[in-house]
């Protein structure tokens, strides 16, 4: 099978990985990175211009295209691909509003009677004040549109609060969700859905939790705390009224359904649907599955899901620690030279050639290290065994990824 990859980040080196790993695949992925060269064709396009990405498709005689990041989704790409008669894991533009607009996200879960946090879609400070006055702090305040996972204020802080939506124009206020939050992703050909192992992100820059919000810092899985039978209810809950609302409005959502949870007291709340792999959860949820990815994404993308076979798991678990450079997540320097990444386990997020061929830092996040073990503790260890063996000047990484629940510390809010 000939597949390409679109993406260049930490989440497509961890999906090449996947779909590299079985022996008939071919694969090309664009831009890629120095990482996925490793394992890839890599091919130069602008991964949000849907004619250029479908018209590569084409060249390179694809049988599956495979979108990793949401901007391109939301551009239309998987339509431009699917116009050229090419299988493509990932939502039309249409359904990719999922994501693109939290308003829209929003809407559908309340037609769809799924579980979330109340909400007011605002769009002037008079909308504002009174949304903020309902709920009371911790305020929550929400971009419209698509943020790369920064667009999202949680504060105590009213004149913050504020600030932010003025900044944004468009935003959505909601209710804040207290209770440990989950990833759980759903692949699905719009129909039929498939959950993945849920994990956990680690979203604010320092330890405990502390500092502003990243694209993500870490993750584990699986997550042994979760409360038995989770996964079912969240796709009888959410997962698929979600699915038969978008078929209702004629934007069926076939790709990767990224289902963000709060474990409240009073049972799971969607904190937000993104429209493809979640970085870096990928990460960790890839390592562990053994069931060959191209194939599951593959009957994702031409409708023959509910045909596949269940999904087989490695025992154990997985953690990613991510390196992001000096500044992140404020404008982050690069151009920093990057020793001992040739270990495996070392995954490229914001990487890039220098003219005399060093690897040096090309983003907010540079690498994550990811590793398998017999148990949390174990995959703890040598994830960090990884980061310490990895050199790069300014590196912040946490160092509490998956501890709270490696000590058996993660509660539900009774
Ligand atoms: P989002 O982009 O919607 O995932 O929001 C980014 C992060 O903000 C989430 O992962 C949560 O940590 C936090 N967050 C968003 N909405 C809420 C909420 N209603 N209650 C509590 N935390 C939230």
């Amino acid at each position: 099978m000939r597949v390409l990859l679109v993406g260049g980040g930490g989440r497509e080196h961890a999906l090449a990985l996947g779909l590299a790993a079985d022996p008939t695949v071919q694969l090309t992925a664009a831009p890629g990175n120095p990482g996925i060269a490793a394992v890839a064709t890599l091919r130069d396009v602008t991964a949000t211009d849907p004619d250029a990405v479908a018209a590569l498709a084409v060249d390179v005689g694809a049988d599956l295209v495979v979108v990793g990041p949401e901007a391109p989704l939301v551009a239309g790409v998987a339509d431009a691909v699917r116009g050229k008669g090419i299988a493509c894991f990932g939502p039309s533009g249409a359904a990719a509003q999922l994501e693109g607009s939290k308003a829209f996200a929003k809407d559908v879960m309340t037609a769809a009677g799924v579980p979330t946090a109340r909400a007011y879609a605002c769009a002037s400070p008079d909308q504002v004040r009174p949304a903020l006055d309902e709920f009371g702090p911790p305020y929550v305040v929400k971009n419209d549109g698509l943020a790369a996972g920064k667009g999202v204020v949680v504060t105590e802080d009213r004149a913050v609060a504020e600030r932010h939506a003025a900044a944004c124009g468009r935003v959505v206020i909601e209710e804040y969700l207290a209770g440990p939050e989950v990833s759980l992703f759903v692949v699905t050909d719009g129909e039929a859905a498939v959950p993945l192992l849920p994990a956990q992100d680690f979203k604010r820059i320092g330890d405990g939790d502390a500092g502003p919000n990243t694209g993500g810092m870490g993750a584990y899985a699986p997550l042994g705390w979760a409360p038995p039978g989770l996964v079912d209810d969240v796709m009888a809950a959410v997962v698929h009224p979600t699915l038969a609302e978008m078929r209702r409005r004629g934007a069926p959502f076939a790709g990767l359904l990224y289902v963000g949870l709060a474990i409240t007291r009073d049972g799971p709340r969607v904190i937000e649907f993104n429209a493809r792999f979640g970085d870096p959860e990928t990460q960790v949820v890839l390592a562990l599955l053994e069931t060959p990815l191209a194939g599951l994404l593959h009957a994702a993308a031409t409708g023959s899901l509910a045909a596949h076979p269940p999904l087989r798991w490695r025992p154990g678990a997985a953690v990613t620690v991510v390196l992001a450079a000096a500044n992140y997540p404020g404008t982050p320097r690069t151009g920093d030279v990057i020793t001992g990444a040739e270990r495996p386990g070392v995954i490229h997020a914001g990487t890039a050639r220098s003219t005399a061929g060093a690897l040096v830092s090309a983003g907010g996040r540079v690498l994550c290290a990811t590793a398998v073990g017999a148990d949390l503790a174990a995959a703890r260890a040598a994830a960090y065994e990884i980061v310490g063996g990895v050199s790069l000047d300014g590196a912040q990484f946490r160092t509490d990824i998956g501890l709270a629940a490696a000590e058996g510390r993660v509660a539900i809010p009774r």
